[in-house]
């Protein structure tokens, strides 16, 4: 395959201060069009080191992303870094600068004389335009076999300049070369080792195809990828199998987050949902507005977090709470049933637990959650109990196993 090194530069992404987000992103959209990142390397605000590095990878690496230092202040010199590098001059680049003009004109201000600075850029390079900030970036030919592409540090400048810029660019270069065939399981509630077990010797690493699993809040994200002849059948049988035996717990066939697939299914079913949260504390009304459109479907929910506000605003009854106590099975169905009443949404899904450090007993431990799920009038409702390792962790995976039950 071809190999990508990336540089990730910043004197701050070595103080402690920033963990670098940048050379992720780059390996997540090169290695989805086949395309594999197999350096990383932080390195600070230094031409001499910049220059190294890139004089040191350029020989077996066929693409060299940098980001970072690209601003209008003096400790920015990543295109004086690999100008040199390259062994080409830094010129004034009229596209350039009117790009960053317009970016300030925008909100009606003057370009400071310092922006300048953005506007160099190696002879015989590529401009590639920032739509989220001033810096351009620019895209260098090394070597025959090495492409280098300079892009800004902001993640979010970096992220756009991928999708729109450099993903189109590799693929139109590199195009049959890539041959890469992939394909995307997101499952929820499936701890790593019984995966692992259950995956069997699709996991080896020499399997084909490839089998890359990786775990984050509940979620395992796995993907199949094969470079072999024929890849695509490969890749098409092994992932028959996969969904018969991980049907349980597949969510989705994208590598999305629970809360997308769910907002998704809904908008595309036109059910509405609301939700009444407690111990989540609002985590379920966060991931949800995180899905563009969702207010298609979604019209309001509640973080009742005491009991009076459980009576209240929900309506779930006094005589449940003294007798089953807030974190029950009981309450967390009242609670749904008592939110899809009040919105008057299809759906409801509800939580209660204790996420501690304190506040657990001998019956009802801290990691106790219930969630509730009430549909067109009828109440299901779950008790799970989740490790008490830490709070934010407990009410991480209620609020995506509420998000998993909406999805059943
Ligand atoms: P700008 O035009 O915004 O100055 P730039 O390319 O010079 O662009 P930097 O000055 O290197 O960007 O970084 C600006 C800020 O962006 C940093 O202070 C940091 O908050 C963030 N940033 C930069 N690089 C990274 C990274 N690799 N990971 C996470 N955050 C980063
Ligand atoms: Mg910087």
């Amino acid at each position: 395959p071809l190999r990508v090194a990336c540089l990730s530069i910043g004197d701050e992404l070595l103080s402690g201060r920033h963990a670098d987000l940048d050379a992720p992103q780059v390996a997540r959209a090169l290695g989805e069009m086949g395309l594999v990142v197999d350096r990383v390397e932080v390195i600070p605000d230094d031409e001499q080191t910049i220059a190294e590095a890139v004089g040191r990878l350029r020989g077996p690496h066929a693409v060299i992303v940098t980001s970072g230092g690209l601003g209008p202040t003096l400790d920015d010199v990543t295109r004086h870094a690999v100008a040199r590098a390259a062994g080409v001059e830094l010129v004034h680049s009229e596209v350039a600068w009117a790009a960053v003009r317009v970016w300030f004109e925008r909100r009606g201000v003057e370009p400071p004389a310092s922006n300048r600075r953005q506007a160099l850029i190696p002879t015989g390079a590529v401009i590639l335009p920032n739509s989220k900030g001033t810096a351009p970036g620019f895209l260098l030919e090394l070597d025959p076999e090495t492409i280098l592409a300079v892009l800004p540090g902001p993640p979010g400048e970096l992220v756009a300049m991928l999708q729109d810029e450099l993903v189109p660019r590799l693929r139109s270069r590199f195009g049959g070369d890539l041959n890469l065939m992939r394909h995307e399981f997101a499952l929820f509630g499936l701890p790593e080792s019984e995966f692992a077990q259950l995956a069997g010797d699709w996991m080896s690493r020499e399997a084909i195809p490839r089998m890359g699993v990786s775990a984050r809040d509940g979620v395992l994200a796995v993907t199949l990828v094969s470079r072999e002849d024929g890849a695509e059948l490969l890749v098409a049988a092994r992932a028959a199998e996969f969904r018969e035996r991980f049907a349980h717990w597949i969510y989705s066939e994208r590598d999305e987050a629970l809360a997308t697939t769910v907002g998704r299914r809904l908008l595309a079913s036109g059910t509405t949902v609301t939700f009444a949260e407690s111990c989540t504390g609002g985590g379920i009304g966060r991931s949800l507005t995180s899905v563009p459109g969702i207010s298609g479907v979604l019209r309001e929910g509640w973080v009742t977090y005491s009991d009076e506000a459980k009576r209240e605003r929900l309506g779930v009854p006094a005589e449940l709470l003294t007798r089953h106590g807030a974190v029950s099975a009981e309450v967390a169905g009242a609670m749904a049933l008592g939110a899809a009443r009040a919105s008057g949404a299809d759906l409801a899904i509800s939580t209660t637990g204790i996420a501690g450090p304190g506040g657990g007993s001998q019956d009802k431990p801290v990691g106790l959650v219930f969630l509730g799920l009430a549909l067109r009038g009828e109440v299901w409702t779950l008790e799970r109990r989740f490790p008490p390792v830490d709070r934010d962790r407990i009410r991480r995976y209620a609020e995506q196993t509420a998000l998993f039950l909406a999805l059943a």
